[in-house]
């Protein structure tokens, strides 16, 4: 089975750093939640931002059928 790569996320968040796929999350409020209370932060466009293609993966976010433990399953890592 050929694994076809991911795009990169959409959005990420200016405090956690958690990544989006959803349009609707840019410019909003993260939805994560850190040490029992709700992120603070906020989503911001992808777009600009460098990334690097998770190796482990290849960027397609899976390891033979598992879930990419290096880039928990997005395929893709923020440079820097
Ligand atoms: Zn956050
Ligand atoms: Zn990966």
């Amino acid at each position: 089975m050929v694994q076809v790569k991911k795009s990169k996320p959409l959005a990420v968040c200016n405090v956690c750093g958690a990544f989006s796929n959803e349009y609707q999350d840019v410019n909003h409020r993260c939805t994560k939640a850190l040490y029992g209370r709700r992120c603070s932060g906020a989503f911001r466009s992808s777009l600009g931002l460098s990334w690097d293609q998770c190796i482990a993966c290849a960027a397609t976010g899976k390891v033979g059928s598992e879930t990419c433990v290096e880039c928990s399953g997005w395929g893709w890592h923020l440079m820097g």
